[in-house]
């Protein structure tokens, strides 16, 4: 499965925004975002100026798929199944996303980023309803029980990450067995949805 393999601080410099995507260096002074604010490459600082509407919108939606750590095929692709269902369309494709198996595993605090929820899904540290999942694009549904498993519940690094870390799981997500597994409530609503972008800036770019 394809995935980006280069450096994130760089992504999080070219959106001129935190992104989140390293866990707890992320809060910290060593974040390159608060010591280098402008763009990374050569020619970063001339990328400071103004945009165009486009660039505005391209730069959300580019903000966005890597905000999940999804590649720009699989996020059309999210896009044009967000548009078919009825609603608004920019928030079903942000329903979409956050019911993504990684995100989840995000969510529930077992990974301290998407990057490494997606690396516990992957190897097979996760179970829905039961039985072991290891694709992290596996969208979830309402009622889907998510848990480590028994090997994964030990790890020092999840251990870690719910102690230190401390992240609440969201109100669409049911906390159980001391943490270790979670219900999907509901499908969150944008209300719901914490993540710091435009949708609307995304469909408008598709819509063109
Ligand atoms: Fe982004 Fe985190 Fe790197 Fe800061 S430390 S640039 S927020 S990935």
């Amino acid at each position: 499965m394809a995935r980006y393999t280069g450096p994130v601080c760089r992504l999080c410099r070219r959106e001129k925004t935190k992104l989140y995507l390293k866990g707890a260096k992320c809060d910290t002074m060593r974040c390159p975002v608060e010591r280098r604010p402008n763009p990374p490459g050569e020619h970063g600082r001339d990328r400071l100026r103004q945009g165009s509407e486009y660039l505005t919108q391209l730069r959300e939606k580019q903000k966005t798929r890597r905000i999940y750590g999804v590649l720009e095929r699989p996020f059309l692709n999210t896009y044009e199944e967000a548009n078919r269902q009825s609603g608004i369309t920019g928030e079903n494709l942000l329903r979409m996303l956050e019911l993504r198996l990684d995100n989840i595993v995000f969510r529930a605090g077992w990974g301290a980023s998407r990057n490494q929820a997606r690396q516990l899904a992957r190897h097979g540290h996760v179970k829905v309803n039961g039985k072991r999942v290891s694709i992290p694009s596996y969208r979830v549904r309402q009622n889907d029980v998510i848990e480590l498993s028994e090997k994964a519940r030990d790890f020092i690094v999840i251990r870690h990450n719910r102690d230190i870390l401390d992240r609440r799981p969201p109100a669409w997500l049911e906390v159980q067995e001391g943490g270790d597994a979670v219900r999907v409530l509901a499908v969150p609503v944008r209300d719901q949805i914490d993540t710091l972008v435009r949708e609307q800036l995304v469909v408008e770019l598709y819509s063109k």
